[in-house]
């Protein structure tokens, strides 16, 4: 009895030892021995498994504690995958029963949605690529990465990389912005940061691509609805993010909710197979997005469960999520004949390609890291460099900012001290104790700035305005206002669109009241999404865009505030004056009647004008042709002077280079960052082209009268996109380029592609 107890102690001690150990090859299992070439490894474990066990690799399960079922779906090896599974214990019990009971001891991919930030919040993906920093987003998804793995977490559903155009659709907030080429490049570090050098090493966790394809063009900005992207527009625009990322060798991609043209993404054959494996040359797999397969029904694609089962297996969706449909159809519709063996065996080679990849045969369980890595000093510090470079200047009239340290300031507004909602959407595991506030900044680091504290309004929707007295008596106290106003995290994301993108509640009404006071006003605006602040200008004398700025976002506020860092952030999506101008977006093509610089708007139009007296041109009459701010736009403490732009040939042939030149002066009384932007335009094409392209961007440091020269190089395949035959090619012709600090300034040259 004593005897077997120690040994069971010393089995404990072992295996936990030898946790991280390679599984002991069996004699015969040639798929254990990790000296093997993967692809042999998938051929041996194939030819040993049996359909059931099979079509249980391609099931994904949701975790919940003390389920029976699901630890005997496990052994009888039923599951390919578990999501929302965490923390090191729970995963080994899983894992545990993975390996040990089920008969091939196929090990688990563990899923979990790790956005933008596991533990340590970084801003979300949309104030990141404000930050035009691939560098940022890629320490981001590293440090996500290195603290999901300490929780057993192998696999995260991020990047996101739907273009939007639309800030009414809720998971804007989501995304990496409108343009093409900067979600490509932020999207491509993201995979990077979280699949580190090698899918096995011990802190990388595999990627997955979503959601493929065209959802962010839901129409009308109302979450999971239907798209209606033409084929030009989808290679040339939404799927440009996917293709680069696949390249990086993202390992997982999620097919999307939506219908693009009538056909639900997620049994979209020529989408999957002809696209993603085909030209892309993908050799990871594909899962669905919850219940996209099951919803096909609801949708009217599929008659039934088990048709829809059929539908996305032949189109070649690898796993489902979430619903067990796979699990119980495909067996049977493959006895009937109605799913080929074979669609079954690619998709659990795909499968399986993965699992060996990420080493989990070798190295299948959570180890917690000693000591932990979880909030660690340089996590918080690169949450906070990552948060500082994300914050976008939209006004500074008269300098206003930075402030000086001996100004006494009144913090007004429900978003000062708001521990949860600074994080944003999508935060599933970070914790709202572990948040700097911009308040909690000032009562800590910051305690050398007098300040005094009245919300004024208790959070974002409070419509209750008794407290507006004491907040402007504040002001009157104070040398200036601090007004931290936006929106809740619950108020964007997944299933929250909004109709109307005004500062909700009574937020404006607050911040006119302050302005009233008769103090400098300086707005914070923490969101979501680029709201419509057109009405609200006038109240603030600057203001500092930070979208949710996460975990350090309110010391990295006060460090922009007071001056310790130069805002740096530009808009990665236009900012629209009113909601209706939607969809607005600098990358439009033009109509053959663009509107003058200067057009005529509803006040200006006399009694009873002549139908053609405005002429016949395309804008608004209410609000006109411009947006509010533009792609690109953002304020410095400094300023940048751009000059000598060069072209190293007036013209190039199809193989050469066209090398670009220009100085960057900072010219101002600060040290800074400047997002040098450069965009082109294909002036003439077999289809339309947009009337500006991003093509490179560069972040420059410059100390206060440094100058810089600064070289970019473009190539045909740059220029390149699909024509009017679909087929990726540069067209000959005259272009137009721009280089400056937005999508609206900037020195002109030209050139030709012979
Ligand atoms: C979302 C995905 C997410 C998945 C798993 C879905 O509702 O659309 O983005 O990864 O849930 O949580």
């Amino acid at each position: 009895m004593k005897l077997n107890i120690i040994k069971r102690v010393a089995v404990l001690l072992l295996s936990n030892i030898f946790l991280n150990q390679p599984a002991q090859g069996q004699t015969g299992n040639l798929y254990k021995n990790a000296s093997k070439p993967i692809e042999q490894r998938i051929a041996d474990l194939l030819s040993k498994m049996t359909l059931e066990e099979k079509t249980g690799q391609m099931n994904q399960l949701n975790f919940s504690p003390n389920n029976a079922d699901l630890k005997q779906k496990i052994k009888q090896g039923q599951a390919g995958s578990i999501l929302n599974v965490v923390g090191a214990n729970d995963v080994n019990t899983l894992q545990r029963i993975a390996l040990e009971e089920s008969r091939l001891g196929i090990p688990l991919i563990i899923g979990r949605d790790v956005i933008h930030g596991f533990k340590t919040i970084f801003p979300i993906p949309l104030g990141q690529a404000a930050s035009f920093e691939p560098e940022i987003a890629e320490s981001g998804a590293r440090i996500a990465a290195t603290e999901a793995r300490e929780s057993g977490v192998n696999w995260t559903f991020a990047p996101m990389l739907d273009i939007s155009r639309d800030a009414r659709w809720g998971r804007i907030a989501e995304s990496l912005g409108e343009d093409p080429y900067l979600a490509a490049s932020l999207g491509a570090a993201m995979v990077k940061g979280f699949q580190g050098d090698a899918l096995s090493g011990s802190y990388s966790i595999a990627a997955c691509l979503k959601h493929f394809f065209g959802y962010g063009a839901a129409e009308g900005g109302r979450d999971y609805n239907s798209t209606n992207i033409p084929e030009h527009l989808l290679r040339n625009v939404y799927l440009v993010p996917f293709q680069k990322s696949v390249e990086a060798g993202a390992a997982t991609v999620m097919t999307s909710f939506n219908d693009n043209d009538g056909i639900p993404a997620s049994a979209n054959d020529f989408m999957l197979k002809q696209v993603l494996r085909k030209e892309w040359g993908f050799k990871g797999f594909v899962v669905s997005d919850w219940a996209s397969v099951e919803e096909m029904v609801v949708h009217g694609f599929a008659a039934d469960k088990k048709d829809a089962a059929r539908l996305s297996a032949n189109a070649g969706l690898d796993m489902e999520m979430a619903t067990g449909l796979y699990l119980q159809y495909l067996p049977e519709l493959v006895k009937e004949g109605k799913v080929p063996v074979s669609v079954i065996d690619d998709a659990v080679k795909n499968i399986l390609r993965i699992k060996f990849s990420m080493g989990l045969f070798e190295h299948p369980y959570a180890v917690s890291a000693v000591p932990s890595t979880i909030y660690s000093k340089e996590h918080l510090q690169a949450a906070r460099h990552a948060a500082v470079r994300s914050a976008v200047l939209l006004k500074n009239e008269k300098q206003v900012l930075p402030l000086n340290n001996k100004t006494k300031i009144a913090v007004i507004g429900p978003m000062a001290n708001a521990q949860r909602d600074q994080l944003g959407t999508w935060v599933f595991d970070g914790e709202k104790e572990h948040t700097v506030t911009p308040l909690k900044a000032l009562q800590t680091e910051y305690n050398y700035i007098q300040y005094v504290y009245e919300p004024g309004l208790r959070y974002s929707r409070d419509k209750d305005t008794s407290a507006f007295g004491s907040a402007v008596n504040a002001v009157k106290q104070a040398d200036a206002a601090v007004v931290f106003l936006g929106e809740e995290a619950i108020l964007s994301g997944e299933a929250h669109s909004l109709s109307d993108l005004n500062l909700i509640g009574r937020q404006s009404q607050l911040l006119a009241a302050l302005k009233r006071a008769g103090k400098p006003v300086v707005l914070v605006i923490m969101a979501g999404r680029p709201l419509t602040i057109l009405r609200d200008l006038p109240y603030a004398d600057a203001v500092l865009y930070s979208f949710h700025p996460g975990t350090m976002g309110g010391s990295a506020i006060m460090d922009l505030l007071f001056g310790k860092a130069s805002p740096s952030g530009k808009l990665p999506v236009t900012f629209v004056k009113e909601v209706g101008q939607i969809p607005m977006y600098y990358n439009h093509n033009n109509t053959g009647r663009p509107a003058p610089a200067e057009v005529t708007t509803i006040d200006q139009l006399p009694l009873e004008a002549k139908q053609s007296s405005l002429g016949y041109t395309s804008f608004y009459l209410d609000s006109g042709k411009d947006p509010l701010f533009p792609f690109g736009y953002g304020l410095s403490y400094t300023s940048f002077q751009y000059s000598d732009l060069k072209l190293s040939a007036p013209a190039i042939k199809k193989g050469e280079k066209l090398t670009i030149q220009v100085t960057l002066k900072n010219t101002g009384r600060y040290d800074g960052a400047e997002v040098v932007q450069l965009y082109i335009q294909d002036k003439v094409g077999s289809i339309v082209r947009p009337v500006k392209e991003l093509k490179r961007f560069q972040k420059v440091e410059l100390k206060t009268g440094e100058s810089r020269v600064l070289k970019f190089e473009l190539t045909c395949n740059d220029l390149a996109f699909y024509g009017k035959e679909l087929k990726k090619k540069c067209e000959e012709g005259y272009f137009n380029i721009w280089v400056g600090g937005s999508s609206v300034t900037g020195l002109q040259a030209s050139f030709t592609l012979e």
